[in-house]
Protein backbone atom coordinates (compact mmCIF):
# COMPACT_ATOMS: atom_id res chain seq x y z
CA UNK A 1 0.00 0.00 0.00
CA UNK A 2 1.63 3.13 -0.79
CA UNK A 3 2.16 5.27 2.23
CA UNK A 4 0.10 8.58 0.54
CA UNK A 5 -3.15 9.88 1.87
CA UNK A 6 -5.06 8.10 -1.41
CA UNK A 7 -9.24 8.83 -1.52
CA UNK A 8 -10.57 5.36 -0.19
CA UNK A 9 -12.01 3.27 -2.65
CA UNK A 10 -14.29 1.25 -0.21
CA UNK A 11 -15.40 2.93 2.80
CA UNK A 12 -17.27 0.71 5.68
CA UNK A 13 -18.55 3.08 8.44
CA UNK A 14 -20.38 1.37 11.58
CA UNK A 15 -21.19 -1.35 9.99
CA UNK A 16 -23.76 -3.72 12.12
CA UNK A 17 -25.71 -6.91 11.31
CA UNK A 18 -27.51 -9.01 13.67
CA UNK A 19 -29.48 -12.40 13.68
CA UNK A 20 -31.51 -12.54 16.13
CA UNK A 21 -29.77 -12.08 19.75
CA UNK A 22 -26.58 -12.65 17.94
CA UNK A 23 -24.26 -9.37 16.64
CA UNK A 24 -22.25 -10.70 13.95
CA UNK A 25 -20.93 -7.80 12.34
CA UNK A 26 -21.07 -4.56 15.69
CA UNK A 27 -20.44 -1.47 14.47
CA UNK A 28 -17.07 -2.35 11.81
CA UNK A 29 -15.11 0.72 10.47
CA UNK A 30 -12.73 0.13 7.64
CA UNK A 31 -11.47 2.20 4.67
CA UNK A 32 -9.45 1.20 2.15
CA UNK A 33 -7.51 3.00 -0.42
CA UNK A 34 -6.86 2.39 -4.00
CA UNK A 35 -4.33 -0.70 -4.08
CA UNK A 36 -4.98 -1.18 -0.63
CA UNK A 37 -4.20 -5.20 0.19
CA UNK A 38 -5.73 -6.15 3.52
CA UNK A 39 -6.05 -8.79 5.20
CA UNK A 40 -9.26 -9.63 7.89
CA UNK A 41 -8.22 -12.20 10.10
CA UNK A 42 -9.86 -13.35 13.62
CA UNK A 43 -11.53 -16.84 15.04
CA UNK A 44 -14.09 -18.90 13.37
CA UNK A 45 -17.40 -16.83 13.68
CA UNK A 46 -15.73 -13.70 13.75
CA UNK A 47 -18.08 -12.05 11.20
CA UNK A 48 -15.62 -11.93 8.80
CA UNK A 49 -18.07 -13.84 6.49
CA UNK A 50 -20.93 -11.89 7.42
CA UNK A 51 -19.21 -8.49 6.74
CA UNK A 52 -18.10 -10.12 3.12
CA UNK A 53 -21.76 -10.76 2.84
CA UNK A 54 -22.65 -7.01 3.70
CA UNK A 55 -20.26 -6.02 1.55
CA UNK A 56 -21.68 -7.70 -1.61
CA UNK A 57 -24.76 -6.82 -0.66
CA UNK A 58 -25.68 -10.56 -0.05
CA UNK A 59 -27.35 -9.63 2.93
CA UNK A 60 -28.78 -6.41 3.74
CA UNK A 61 -27.08 -4.17 6.53
CA UNK A 62 -28.69 -3.69 10.19
CA UNK A 63 -27.30 -0.55 9.73
CA UNK A 64 -24.23 1.26 8.73
CA UNK A 65 -22.71 2.40 5.42
CA UNK A 66 -20.78 0.92 2.78
CA UNK A 67 -19.53 3.06 -0.02
CA UNK A 68 -17.42 2.59 -3.15
CA UNK A 69 -15.94 5.65 -4.70
CA UNK A 70 -18.31 7.58 -2.56
CA UNK A 71 -20.89 6.11 -3.33
CA UNK A 72 -23.64 4.27 -1.53
CA UNK A 73 -23.87 0.93 -2.14
CA UNK A 74 -26.56 0.31 0.37
CA UNK A 75 -29.67 0.53 -1.92
CA UNK A 76 -27.79 -2.37 -4.98
CA UNK A 77 -28.26 -5.66 -4.96
CA UNK A 78 -24.78 -7.98 -5.25
CA UNK A 79 -25.70 -7.70 -9.00
CA UNK A 80 -25.80 -3.91 -8.99
CA UNK A 81 -22.12 -3.97 -7.03
CA UNK A 82 -21.03 -6.42 -9.09
CA UNK A 83 -21.47 -4.14 -11.83
CA UNK A 84 -20.34 -1.45 -9.81
CA UNK A 85 -16.90 -3.12 -9.65
CA UNK A 86 -16.56 -5.47 -6.89
CA UNK A 87 -16.03 -9.05 -6.71
CA UNK A 88 -15.41 -11.98 -4.71
CA UNK A 89 -15.36 -15.34 -4.04
CA UNK A 90 -16.31 -17.86 -1.63
CA UNK A 91 -15.36 -20.12 1.10
CA UNK A 92 -16.34 -22.57 -0.80
CA UNK A 93 -15.99 -22.44 -4.35
CA UNK A 94 -19.62 -21.91 -5.91
CA UNK A 95 -19.44 -23.36 -9.43
CA UNK A 96 -21.47 -25.40 -11.30
CA UNK A 97 -20.24 -29.05 -11.21
CA UNK A 98 -21.98 -29.98 -14.33
CA UNK A 99 -20.30 -27.37 -16.30
CA UNK A 100 -17.15 -27.25 -17.94
CA UNK A 101 -14.41 -24.60 -16.69
CA UNK A 102 -15.51 -22.02 -20.17
CA UNK A 103 -19.36 -22.27 -19.49
CA UNK A 104 -18.42 -21.55 -15.98
CA UNK A 105 -16.41 -18.52 -16.80
CA UNK A 106 -19.82 -17.71 -19.27
CA UNK A 107 -22.24 -17.96 -16.92
CA UNK A 108 -20.55 -15.57 -14.45
CA UNK A 109 -20.49 -13.12 -16.94
CA UNK A 110 -23.35 -12.84 -17.90
CA UNK A 111 -24.28 -11.09 -14.63
CA UNK A 112 -23.01 -8.37 -16.63
CA UNK A 113 -24.83 -6.14 -18.83
CA UNK A 114 -22.09 -4.73 -21.36
CA UNK A 115 -20.90 -8.21 -21.83
CA UNK A 116 -19.51 -6.94 -25.33
CA UNK A 117 -16.77 -8.98 -25.42
CA UNK A 118 -17.45 -12.60 -22.92
CA UNK A 119 -15.25 -14.49 -25.08
CA UNK A 120 -12.11 -12.56 -25.04
CA UNK A 121 -12.81 -11.79 -21.18
CA UNK A 122 -13.21 -15.45 -20.33
CA UNK A 123 -10.10 -16.45 -22.40
CA UNK A 124 -7.79 -13.88 -20.41
CA UNK A 125 -9.22 -14.72 -16.85
CA UNK A 126 -8.44 -18.35 -17.41
CA UNK A 127 -5.24 -17.72 -18.82
CA UNK A 128 -4.31 -15.60 -16.11
CA UNK A 129 -5.50 -18.32 -13.35
CA UNK A 130 -3.34 -20.87 -15.84
CA UNK A 131 -7.08 -22.60 -16.32
CA UNK A 132 -6.91 -22.20 -20.03
CA UNK A 133 -6.07 -25.76 -21.36
CA UNK A 134 -8.80 -27.01 -18.75
CA UNK A 135 -11.54 -25.10 -20.30
CA UNK A 136 -13.18 -27.56 -21.55
CA UNK A 137 -12.92 -30.01 -18.71
CA UNK A 138 -16.12 -30.61 -15.63
CA UNK A 139 -15.66 -27.81 -12.96
CA UNK A 140 -16.61 -31.20 -10.95
CA UNK A 141 -13.36 -32.88 -11.33
CA UNK A 142 -10.91 -30.12 -10.86
CA UNK A 143 -8.76 -30.16 -7.31
CA UNK A 144 -9.61 -27.55 -4.92
CA UNK A 145 -6.70 -25.66 -5.80
CA UNK A 146 -7.99 -25.39 -9.34
CA UNK A 147 -11.57 -24.65 -7.61
CA UNK A 148 -10.23 -22.16 -6.26
CA UNK A 149 -8.66 -20.85 -9.84
CA UNK A 150 -11.99 -20.60 -11.44
CA UNK A 151 -13.46 -19.02 -8.81
CA UNK A 152 -10.83 -16.01 -9.23
CA UNK A 153 -11.50 -16.40 -12.92
CA UNK A 154 -14.94 -15.98 -12.86
CA UNK A 155 -14.53 -13.03 -10.80
CA UNK A 156 -11.94 -11.46 -12.66
CA UNK A 157 -13.78 -11.74 -16.41
CA UNK A 158 -16.02 -9.46 -14.50
CA UNK A 159 -13.45 -6.93 -14.56
CA UNK A 160 -13.48 -6.11 -10.56
CA UNK A 161 -11.79 -2.81 -9.18
CA UNK A 162 -12.43 -4.28 -5.63
CA UNK A 163 -11.40 -8.30 -4.97
CA UNK A 164 -13.22 -9.89 -1.41
CA UNK A 165 -11.93 -13.24 -1.40
CA UNK A 166 -12.62 -15.22 1.35
CA UNK A 167 -10.14 -17.53 2.56
CA UNK A 168 -8.40 -18.10 -1.00
CA UNK A 169 -6.61 -21.17 0.31
CA UNK A 170 -8.51 -22.85 1.95
CA UNK A 171 -8.24 -27.00 2.09
CA UNK A 172 -4.81 -26.46 0.01
CA UNK A 173 -1.59 -27.76 1.09
CA UNK A 174 1.21 -25.14 2.11
CA UNK A 175 2.32 -25.08 -1.65
CA UNK A 176 -0.48 -24.91 -3.32
CA UNK A 177 -1.38 -21.88 -0.74
CA UNK A 178 1.80 -19.95 -1.50
CA UNK A 179 1.18 -20.52 -5.17
CA UNK A 180 -2.47 -19.48 -5.59
CA UNK A 181 -1.25 -16.41 -3.09
CA UNK A 182 1.65 -15.80 -5.35
CA UNK A 183 -1.06 -15.94 -8.42
CA UNK A 184 -3.31 -13.33 -6.31
CA UNK A 185 -0.87 -10.99 -5.96
CA UNK A 186 0.70 -11.06 -9.51
CA UNK A 187 -3.54 -10.11 -10.47
CA UNK A 188 -3.63 -7.68 -7.86
CA UNK A 189 -0.85 -5.46 -9.37
CA UNK A 190 -1.96 -5.95 -13.27
CA UNK A 191 -4.56 -5.02 -12.66
CA UNK A 192 -4.57 -2.84 -9.85
CA UNK A 193 -6.98 -3.87 -7.92
CA UNK A 194 -7.82 -3.18 -4.32
CA UNK A 195 -8.12 -6.50 -2.30
CA UNK A 196 -9.54 -7.62 1.03
CA UNK A 197 -9.21 -10.91 2.19
CA UNK A 198 -9.79 -13.29 4.77
CA UNK A 199 -7.15 -15.77 5.85
CA UNK A 200 -6.42 -18.64 8.52
CA UNK A 201 -3.45 -19.18 7.42
CA UNK A 202 -0.77 -16.96 8.88
CA UNK A 203 1.79 -16.95 6.28
CA UNK A 204 -0.01 -16.42 3.59
CA UNK A 205 -1.27 -13.47 5.34
CA UNK A 206 1.93 -11.59 7.72
CA UNK A 207 3.76 -12.07 3.68
CA UNK A 208 1.12 -10.71 1.36
CA UNK A 209 -1.09 -8.13 3.08
CA UNK A 210 -0.25 -4.59 3.51
CA UNK A 211 -2.59 -4.00 6.37
CA UNK A 212 -4.24 -6.29 9.04
CA UNK A 213 -7.28 -6.03 10.42
CA UNK A 214 -8.56 -8.10 13.01
CA UNK A 215 -11.98 -9.39 13.88
CA UNK A 216 -13.32 -10.94 17.26
CA UNK A 217 -16.77 -11.15 18.03
CA UNK A 218 -18.37 -8.74 15.46
CA UNK A 219 -15.82 -5.81 16.43
CA UNK A 220 -11.93 -4.93 15.11
CA UNK A 221 -9.94 -5.05 17.95
CA UNK A 222 -6.63 -4.53 15.87
CA UNK A 223 -5.76 -2.98 12.84
CA UNK A 224 -2.44 -2.04 11.62
CA UNK A 225 0.80 -3.57 9.63
CA UNK A 226 1.41 -7.06 9.86
CA UNK A 227 4.12 -6.33 12.32
CA UNK A 228 2.04 -4.68 15.04
CA UNK A 229 -0.73 -6.86 14.60
CA UNK A 230 1.84 -9.71 14.39
CA UNK A 231 3.17 -7.57 18.41
CA UNK A 232 -0.03 -6.94 19.75
CA UNK A 233 -1.11 -8.90 23.49
CA UNK A 234 -4.70 -9.03 22.64
CA UNK A 235 -4.29 -10.24 19.21
CA UNK A 236 -1.93 -13.10 20.34
CA UNK A 237 -4.41 -14.02 23.13
CA UNK A 238 -7.55 -13.99 21.27
CA UNK A 239 -6.18 -15.42 17.68
CA UNK A 240 -2.65 -15.77 16.97
CA UNK A 241 -2.09 -17.97 20.44
CA UNK A 242 -3.57 -20.98 19.19
CA UNK A 243 -2.43 -21.18 15.60
CA UNK A 244 -1.82 -25.00 15.54
CA UNK A 245 -5.28 -25.82 15.61
CA UNK A 246 -6.27 -23.59 12.88
CA UNK A 247 -4.24 -24.94 9.94
CA UNK A 248 -7.55 -25.99 8.17
CA UNK A 249 -10.35 -23.61 8.18
CA UNK A 250 -14.03 -24.44 8.95
P1 LIG B 1 -16.46 -15.99 10.30
O1 LIG B 1 -16.56 -15.95 8.82
O2 LIG B 1 -15.55 -14.97 10.88
O3 LIG B 1 -16.11 -17.38 10.78
P2 LIG B 1 -19.33 -15.58 10.26
O4 LIG B 1 -19.52 -14.26 9.63
O5 LIG B 1 -19.58 -16.78 9.42
O6 LIG B 1 -17.90 -15.66 10.93
O7 LIG B 1 -20.28 -15.69 11.53
C1 LIG B 1 -20.39 -14.66 12.51
C2 LIG B 1 -21.52 -15.00 13.47
O8 LIG B 1 -22.76 -14.83 12.81
C3 LIG B 1 -21.51 -16.42 13.99
O9 LIG B 1 -21.95 -16.41 15.31
C4 LIG B 1 -22.49 -17.11 13.08
O10 LIG B 1 -23.07 -18.21 13.72
C5 LIG B 1 -23.51 -16.02 12.84
N1 LIG B 1 -24.18 -16.14 11.52
C6 LIG B 1 -23.56 -15.99 10.31
N2 LIG B 1 -24.45 -16.13 9.31
C7 LIG B 1 -25.64 -16.35 9.91
C8 LIG B 1 -26.97 -16.57 9.41
N3 LIG B 1 -27.24 -16.55 8.09
N4 LIG B 1 -27.96 -16.77 10.31
C9 LIG B 1 -27.70 -16.76 11.64
N5 LIG B 1 -26.47 -16.56 12.18
C10 LIG B 1 -25.47 -16.36 11.32
MG1 LIG C 1 -16.01 -17.37 7.32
Amino acid sequence: MAMVAAVPVLELREVRRSFGGVKAVDGVTISVPEGGVLALIGPNGAGKSTLFALMMGEMALSSGEIRLDGRDMRRLSARGRARAGIGRTFQTPRLFAGLSVGENIAVAIHVRVEDSTPTLESQSALSEVGLLDERDVAAGSLSQGQRKRLELAMVLALRPRVLLLDEPTAGMGAAERAAIMELVMEVVRRRRLTMIFCEHDMESVFAHAARVVVMDRGTIVADGTPAQVRADPEVQRIYLGDQAGQGEST
